[in-house]
């Protein structure tokens, strides 16, 4: 059994923490297409290509390739062979990835990339888009939510652990915003697919969620 596991929902809401521990289990491998996104903004931020000049971004895609490898607590990601793991969490990256996510270009381009690496199943896939465009025939679609204030104060913590200290209420104010951005953009919103399961995390552990997304596979 090699399944397509969806896991997405809004910014923090523990998608990354859980579907690692979820592949874990499974023997699957994991995908973290917000790091492909944040990849794409980190480059062009870095080679003075404009951000929402969707032809300039996804001109520039063709001479970056993106590649992932094992890594705690992140996984590692690089840049052709620059490793960008800790640069694409800056705060500037995160605050901007909502401008390349939009643009319809990058976005089919990301999507062809994440399709191939998950053609063969045996993988779980966390984003905004997976179970609704991406993967649309995936097993397992899981979508997961917590509140926004959950969300700021788990990602403040998170943080903190790598230096960077955002204040809560700004912190919460930014996630909110790329919420917005990220549901009402053209191409392929944040959306909950109609044949996925809500799970609420707002008052579950990690150990929680993972147990409950493990057994709605074995279902
Ligand atoms: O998951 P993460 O917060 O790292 O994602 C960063 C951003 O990448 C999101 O806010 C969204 O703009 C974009 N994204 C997307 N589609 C995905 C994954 C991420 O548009 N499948």
């Amino acid at each position: 059994q090699a399944l397509q596991v969806a896991i997405d929902g809004p910014a923090s809401a523990g998608k990354s923490t859980v579907a690692k521990l979820v592949a874990k289990r499974f023997g699957y491998i994991y995908v973290d297409t917000g790091a492909m996104y944040r990849a794409v903004t980190y480059w062009a931020m870095t080679h003075q290509v404009p951000l929402a000049d969707d032809d300039a971004v996804a001109k520039m895609m063709g001479s970056l390739t993106i590649s992932f490898k094992p890594g705690e607590p992140d996984q590692l990601v690089f840049a052709n062979d620059e490793d960008i793991t800790a640069a694409i969490r800056q705060p500037d990256v995160t605050n901007n990835v909502s401008t390349i996510a939009a643009l319809p270009k990058v976005r089919a381009l990301l999507t062809d990339h994440q399709r191939q690496i998950a053609a063969a199943g045996g993988v779980v896939m966390d984003g905004r888009d997976i179970g609704s465009t991406v993967l649309p025939k995936a097993e397992v679609k899981i979508f997961l939510v917590a509140s926004a204030a959950e969300r700021a104060k788990r990602r403040y913590a998170e943080n903190i652990t790598k230096g960077i200290n955002t204040p809560l209420a700004q912190l919460q104010a930014e996630i909110e915003l790329r919420d917005h951005k990220d549901s009402t953009r053209k191409v392929s919103p944040l959306t909950q697919a109609a044949d996925a399961v809500l799970v609420d995390t707002t008052p579950m552990s990690i150990e929680e969620v993972v147990a409950a997304i493990a057994a709605i596979i074995k279902k």
